[in-house]
């Protein structure tokens, strides 16, 4: 076995201490190499990452506390199940997602004004969604359509959350507005056209803001997982998931939910797992069915387009539900959150 691999945990012992630990990170560090630590419910582990042959050098077995020392042989390392058995529960704002948590993160596609978003986040609250969603930097096919009102979107954000509570969940696309997005928002968006941008895979990975990394739309699942890698390489573990649909031959959706993906993403990572059932069907009528068999199948939270008049919304009109109609999901959603044993936020 290569143990002189890059990357490898180091499993500790149940009666290590703090101190046991620190003197281990102490090392990598002068060696030039990144540990990261995770407190499991019975050990904790050190995932190290760094130049191969300077690790192997590293007689880390002999250092006080370690139980033992196992090369993680996925291509993905810090995201994996291997890494971390327990699941990763991310909380903004008094409500959690994963580990039991079931986030309902609602909100239209876009901001496009300040009473459009106002209304929309009243009506998410008051139909029980514990998160807002709404793009302020929208990634658009054509050059010509909307792309969003910039900071006065990220504004007009902060205002709704202030009117009700709820955290914002909105997209970055430029690492230049990193900045702004991070200062306004709770849960920072990559979005599927973004999934491979690794510069700001990276740039992400080094705020505190957790992180709703979105599928892209010809990703594999492994792909999905190695771009959630570089953001937790650079020391951001609050990684959230998303299955928004994948292109496929079929043309009778604008995408192909992968429900598989739900289930093997829980098995390979320890990160929570949200369904976008919206961008997924791209039309109203299939967003309930999808949400329901998302939940069933075990997804950590749901992301859905709502618009106070989705006939006239600047993006995505077709696959928003109106408040109405969110309210009637929503309920639908909540009775099989409670047949699943979890909880709404
Ligand atoms: C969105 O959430 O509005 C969006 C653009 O999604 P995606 O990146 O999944 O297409
Ligand atoms: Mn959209």
């Amino acid at each position: 076995m290569d143990i002189g691999s890059t990357e490898m945990m180091i499993v500790m012992q149940e009666s290590a201490t703090g101190e046991d630990v620190d003197r281990i990170l102490e090392r990598l560090d002068s060696a030039g190499a990144r540990g990261h630590v995770s407190t499991g419910d019975l050990a904790t582990v050190i995932g190290v990452v760094g130049e191969r042959d300077v690790i192997a050098g590293l007689p880390l077995e002999a250092y006080p506390g370690v139980d033992k020392v196992v090369p993680i042989l996925k291509p993905y390392k810090l995201v994996s199940r291997e890494f971390r058995r327990s699941d990763t529960v991310i909380t903004v704002g008094g409500t959690s997602l994963g580990g039991g948590h079931v986030a309902l993160i609602a909100g239209p596609c876009s901001v496009e004004t300040r009473e459009q978003l106002l209304e929309a986040a009243v009506s998410a609250q008051q139909a029980g969604a514990t998160m807002l969603r709404g793009g302020a930097y929208k990634p658009r096919t054509s050059p010509y359509a909307f792309q969003g009102l910039g900071v006065e979107g990220l504004e007009i954000l902060a205002e709704a959350r202030e009117a009700t509570g709820l955290p914002i969940v909105t997209e970055l696309m430029d690492p230049r507005h990193l900045e702004a997005v991070a200062k306004y928002c709770d849960i920072i968006q990559i979005g599927a056209r973004n999934m491979q941008n690794f510069q700001l895979l990276s740039a992400v990975g080094e705020v505190s803001r957790p992180v709703l990394l979105k599928r892209g739309l010809a990703a594999t699942i492994d792909e999905l997982l190695m771009a959630a890698e570089y953001i937790l390489k650079e020391g951001n573990a609050n990684v959230i998931l998303c299955e928004r649909g994948i292109r496929t031959f079929e043309m009778a959706t604008r995408n192909t939910l992968d429900i598989s993906a739900v289930p093997i993403l829980k098995q390979r990572s320890h990160l929570p797992v949200v369904v976008d059932p919206s961008h997924a069907a791209g039309k109203v009528d299939l967003v309930e069915p999808l949400s329901l068999a998302a939940i069933a199948a075990g997804a950590d939270g749901l992301m859905i387009e709502m618009h106070p008049t989705p006939e006239i919304a600047l993006s995505d009109g077709a696959q928003s539900l109106d408040p109405g109609q969110f309210a009637r999901v929503s309920k639908r959603i909540q009775d099989i959150i409670d047949w699943a044993g979890k909880t709404l936020g």
